[in-house]
């Protein structure tokens, strides 16, 4: 038999007093360093997020410091990360509540709904955490728990599914304690009922626990789509004049928007040396230039995407030629030893660490 709601909210709360990591953002009230906190967790565990928060609230402690900033700074602390785009929308959020909202977040679910990058989930974060409404979170955690407790079936991988769970926490979230409640859920489900080994025996839900008492813990909760990963290729063309390396930002809608890299030459497949030399000769028309040096092939995980890349490396040796790349490619000469400060993906981090210039 489930809990009744007002014995599961007190349970879970309990066990949240007793249990709860001691956090920054849990210390406060204050809707930005609440929205700054949900933004970096949606890319990485706590533990990885936590020195990001950090950085982000010593270098911009209000958001209009972080309006102020340009997005090229912005990026650089958020590199390592990965999924830029949310960074450079948690730059024009903070832009829309310094400009249009007098440097204060709105106060209510539905209106923080309007700023960009912030969803369902973040919204509900600030709005029960900062200003006590009571609309609850629904996340990976909130899922799992509440699948295996009531015995909930629906397919998460559905879209719909979201409304029948928050249908089902309106109904346990207390009015006087939303967002203590749904940091609770959030806990419990990082902490003790874990996607692969939950602690069941030492829970204070055993008694009751549907998935427990059923043995379909393993079952829930249910998700069938699995998401297709996609490889990728990339031939980076490092071409270099003296001390100068040439490097430009990236314009197209695809990932690691406005981070630097070297030209690449996306294909189904990576380069051999034969191929990359006639690449080459294709951009530079005169033979002032040699292939020093092919990298091993970097693998780099994505959430949806491998990429695949390798790094050839072109010894530029008339300045006319260096010239005339610039303006065929449009990137931009940059000195080796300026690369470490400009903004970039880990993978080409990753290669200028490896790389003796
Ligand atoms: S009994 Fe197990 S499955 Fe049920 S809530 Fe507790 S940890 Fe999760």
């Amino acid at each position: 038999m489930a809990e009744s709601n007002q014995a599961f909210s007190k349970i879970l709360i309990r066990w949240y007093e007793r249990h709860k990591r001691d956090l920054p953002w849990r210390e406060t009230k204050d809707p930005y360093a609440i929205w700054l906190s949900e933004i970096i967790l949606q890319q990485t565990r706590v533990a990885q997020g936590l020195p990001y928060f950090q950085k982000f609230i010593d270098r911009f402690p209000t958001v209009g410091t972080l309006a102020e900033a340009s997005q090229e700074e912005v990026l650089a602390l958020w590199q390592g990360l990965g999924y830029y785009s949310r960074a450079r929308n948690l730059h024009t959020c903070a832009q829309t509540v310094a400009s249009q909202y007098d440097g204060k977040f709105p106060t209510s679910y539905r209106e923080l709904l309007q700023l960009k990058g912030i969803g369902g989930y973040t919204a509900a974060a600030i709005a029960s955490f900062a200003f006590n409404e009571a609309v609850p979170v629904v996340d990976g955690n909130v899922y799992r728990v509440i699948s295996r407790v009531f015995g909930l079936h629906d397919d998460i991988s559905n879209a719909s599914t979201r409304k029948v769970f928050e249908e089902r926490l309106a109904s346990l979230i207390p009015s006087d304690a939303p967002g203590e409640f749904n940091q609770a859920i959030m806990e419990f489900g990082a902490l003790h009922c874990t996607p692969s080994a939950p602690d069941c025996k030492s829970c204070a839900f055993s008694h009751s626990c549907f998935a427990f008492r059923n043995n379909e813990v393993a079952n829930l909760p249910v998700k069938t789509k699995k998401v297709k990963v996609l490889n990728r290729y990339f031939n980076y063309f490092v071409f270099q004049f003296g001390e100068q390396v040439l490097m430009g930002s990236r314009k197209d809608k695809d990932i690691w928007l406005g981070l630097h890299d070297f030209f690449n030459i996306e294909r189904e497949e990576l380069f051999d040396e034969e191929t990359a030399l006639i690449e080459v000769s294709n951009l530079i028309s005169t033979a002032n230039w040699e292939l020093i040096d092919i990298s091993a092939t970097y693998k780099h995980v994505l959430t949806h995407r491998i990429i695949y890349a390798r790094f050839f490396r072109v010894r530029i040796f008339q300045s006319d030629d260096f010239v005339s790349l610039i303006q065929s490619t449009k990137l931009k000469p940059i000195s080796v030893g300026d690369t470490a400060g400009i903004s970039k993906p880990v993978l080409i981090t990753n290669y200028l660490n490896d790389t003796l210039f």
